[in-house]
């Protein structure tokens, strides 16, 4: 069999262990993603409490201000009855005094509703927080877990590749940069078999022509049809 052809199918068969390597090492990281996403939707979570925790403070200084604006009120509308000419001077104020009135019972029960959203908010803080702590706890030693499991992955990669250059080294430089050209699109089937005097790549019959070349094993061809590398097999 042509040399270059022979190695060829080495690699190719090399690259294809290689990539089933790949999975294995997504298999095990999505794991520690799967705890990093949590952990991000916690911290958002909490963002959320701390910022309704502090329009919650805002809202009731508003409250807080209006209360002292209507107790101020209350003071010039008391200094104005005692100089009050008329009955109707004195209702109105009276009305403007009841007004006043009822707009700081309305803010005091605001600041209380708030005051216990602040306090159910804070609650809620505190269990957000213990679940940040625990699992960046989790995820330190998920961590350690992936960086053993991957790293002896990646040694067999390594292994797996410095055979691949090895073979690469005695094949011309041009074939391996085709064999590339071809797995960019065919990735694992980049080089394949003729079955029934079909590409097992795409399926389709060769003609007798490119069947009896293969058969003389002699040179590189691709299938006419999907542009594969082909080999008859032994
Ligand atoms: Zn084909």
């Amino acid at each position: 069999m042509n040399a270059d052809l022979n190695n060829l199918i080495k690699i190719a068969q090399i690259d294809k262990e290689a990539s089933l390597k790949e999975p294995e090492i997504a298999k095990i990281e999505n794991t520690l993603n799967i705890k990093l996403k949590e952990h991000s939707d916690l911290e958002n979570t909490l963002e959320e409490i701390t910022n309704s925790i502090k329009k919650a403070k805002v809202d009731i200084s508003s409250n807080e201000l209006l209360i002292q604006e209507n107790k101020d009120k209350i003071e010039q509308i008391e200094k104005k009855v005692l100089n009050a000419k008329s009955e109707r001077e004195l209702r109105a104020l009276d009305a403007e005094n009841g007004l006043a009135k009822e707009k700081i019972t309305f803010a005091n029960e605001m600041i209380g509703k708030l005051e216990k959203e602040i306090s159910n908010l804070k609650d809620k803080e505190d269990e957000v927080l213990n679940s940040i702590d625990r699992i960046k706890k989790e995820i330190e030693t998920i961590k350690i877990d992936v960086e053993k499991n991957t790293s002896l992955i990646r040694d067999e990669l390594k292994k797996i590749f410095n055979k691949k250059d090895e073979i690469a080294k005695n094949i011309d430089n041009k074939v391996i940069v085709f064999y590339e050209k071809i797995r960019k699109w065919a990735k694992d089937t980049s080089v394949v078999p003729v079955k029934k005097q079909a590409c097992s790549g795409c399926f389709i019959k060769i003609n007798d022509r490119i069947y009896s070349e293969l058969n003389k094993l002699d040179t590189i061809i691709t299938c006419p049809h999907c542009g594969r590398i082909l080999f008859i097999e032994k």
